[in-house]
């Protein structure tokens, strides 16, 4: 059941709303920048259109009162053209050569502008503008002209001026209705974001539905790819190749597990009813000394099947640390060669050692001693009377590679890629006279992965067999 809190991280934590806020500030920023741009721009237009107007009606002005000297006519002219364009609700002021008004209409603030234009350098017979304040403080926008005759001798000031309050006005319009509008914008964006990413998600919906019903019972079920190859498809397919290895490792597992009870059940078995036939009746001291060494034997051979499982595991669980020195092949041999004179003797097989004691590797000495032992024992063991086993070792590059070669059955093809399995045997009926549970060589893989090496094997059928080992300096 999901509670409240659940929801709301699940709501507010989900990539759902996420996307869709993320979107909506993206779009909340496209829409200020632009809503700013168009602000200046309409600004600028306005105040062009303003000053337009203001300039040429200065101009018009001047032109006329170089024409025909001040008089009534003039003024209602002016009136009449300022009141064709109401909008800017203009005033004007006239002074003649000596500052003296000799018209005006409309309210005051001119004379900052006179200010300003004793400072500058005004040119003369075309206009200039000007923000200035009006005494209370209002902005006002002036066009003047300082109209001069063909001496260069000012004749007249011509002032027209604005509030352009219409401007003003437009511009606070835009603003406020941009103020109401980007919120609303804001959740436009973030509810069409949200449904739109939850359109777009409902394959990952698909994916954790169909994943949420895998269990360990269920590992051969598989996710259906579109084929678009999309990110959701590749997503869908790497989630299947691991469900793959995990099914492969699970398998490997429930298939050793029941391997490893198999070959200890048996004995087991072995042990007991030989325990309970010897308890059956009354034996000689002999007899029960007998029993004892052979269910040494065989508690010796099981201890050494646990010890290789539990090497395993370890290897499996990644809890294998080696202890790397610098080991010379040719001397760790010669130490097991004392241990296998009795095997290769009885067996009547020849064991040639090439090896120098300078061929060192880098590794872990009791590991690498299992290794020759395991790769050694095998050789004498599926050798034939008479049989050879030749030890040979050389560096190649940064490695070291080893050759254990024999002259025994050999392997057929089908088995070479299983004989590395655990707890496999070409054929156990033979494999059983000799004391061994089909887990050698996977323990040997497991040594020469740890030291980052490689193993192979070529085999030829009743011609022999040879081992390579690679391991590094
Ligand atoms: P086992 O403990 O049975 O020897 P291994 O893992 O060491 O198990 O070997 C797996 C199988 O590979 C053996 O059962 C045997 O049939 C085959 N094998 C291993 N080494 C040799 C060899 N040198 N010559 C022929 N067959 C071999």
């Amino acid at each position: 059941m999901i509670n409240k809190q659940n929801f709301f991280t699940r709501f507010f934590g989900g990539i759902r709303i996420q996307l869709a806020l993320w979107n909506a500030l993206f779009f909340l920023l496209i829409i200020t920048i632009l809503a700013g741009y168009f602000y200046f721009g309409l600004r600028r237009t306005l105040y062009k259109g303003a000053a337009f107007f203001l300039g040429h009606e200065t101009q018009e002005v001047a032109s006329m009162l170089k024409r025909q000297p001040f008089g009534l006519e003039l003024v209602q002219w002016i009136d009449k053209e300022l009141s064709e364009r109401p909008e800017y609700s203009s005033s004007y002021q006239i002074l003649d050569s000596k500052r003296k008004v000799i018209s005006y209409a409309g309210g005051g603030g001119f004379e900052d502008v006179l200010k300003r234009l004793d400072a500058l350098q005004v040119k003369k017979n075309s206009e200039m503008f000007f923000d200035v304040k009006d005494p209370k403080g209002k902005r006002y926008y002036v066009a003047a002209y300082v109209s001069a005759d063909d001496r260069g001798q000012t004749v007249n000031y011509i002032f027209i001026g604005s509030y352009l309050d219409v401007i003003h006005e437009k511009l606070q319009i835009y603003l406020d209705k941009l103020f109401w509008m980007l919120p609303n914008l804001f959740l436009m964006a973030v509810i069409f974001g949200w449904v739109l990413a939850w359109f777009a998600l409902r394959p990952v919906r698909r994916i954790t539905k169909k994943m949420e019903a895998i269990t360990v019972n269920k590992l051969d079920e598989r996710l259906t790819l579109k084929g678009s190859g999309d990110d959701f498809d590749r997503l869908a397919s790497t989630f299947n190749t691991m469900l793959a290895r995990i099914q492969n490792s699970y398998e490997r597992i429930s298939q050793f597990t029941s391997d490893a009870s198999h070959e200890l059940k048996t004995p087991i078995a072995v042990m007991k009813n030989q325990i309970e036939v010897t308890l059956g009746k009354k034996r000689e001291l002999a007899e029960y000394q007998d029993v004892l060494v052979s269910q040494l034997e065989e508690l010796e051979r099981l201890s050494q099947l646990i010890e290789s499982m539990l090497f395993l595991a370890r290897v499996d669980n990644g809890q294998v640390k080696l202890h790397a020195e610098r080991v010379s092949l040719g001397k760790l041999l010669d130490e097991l060669l004392d241990f296998f004179e009795p095997l290769h003797v009885s067996k009547n097989v020849q064991l040639a050692q090439k090896l120098s004691d300078e061929i060192v590797v880098r590794g872990d000495k009791t590991l690498l001693r299992q290794l020759l032992f395991n790769l050694v024992d095998n050789a004498i063991n599926y050798n034939r009377p008479g049989g050879k086993v030749c030890i040979e070792a050389a560096p190649e590059g940064h490695q070291v590679v080893m050759k254990i070669s024999d002259t025994g059955r050999g392997i057929a093809a089908e088995h070479l890629d299983k004989i590395f399995d655990r707890f496999y045997r070409v054929d156990p009926s033979r494999s059983s006279g000799i004391t061994n549970y089909g887990l050698g060589l996977s323990v040997c893989k497991a040594i020469v992965s740890a030291h980052e090496g490689t193993i192979h094997v070529e085999s030829q059928l009743e011609q022999g067999t040879v081992f390579t080992v690679s391991l590094p300096f």
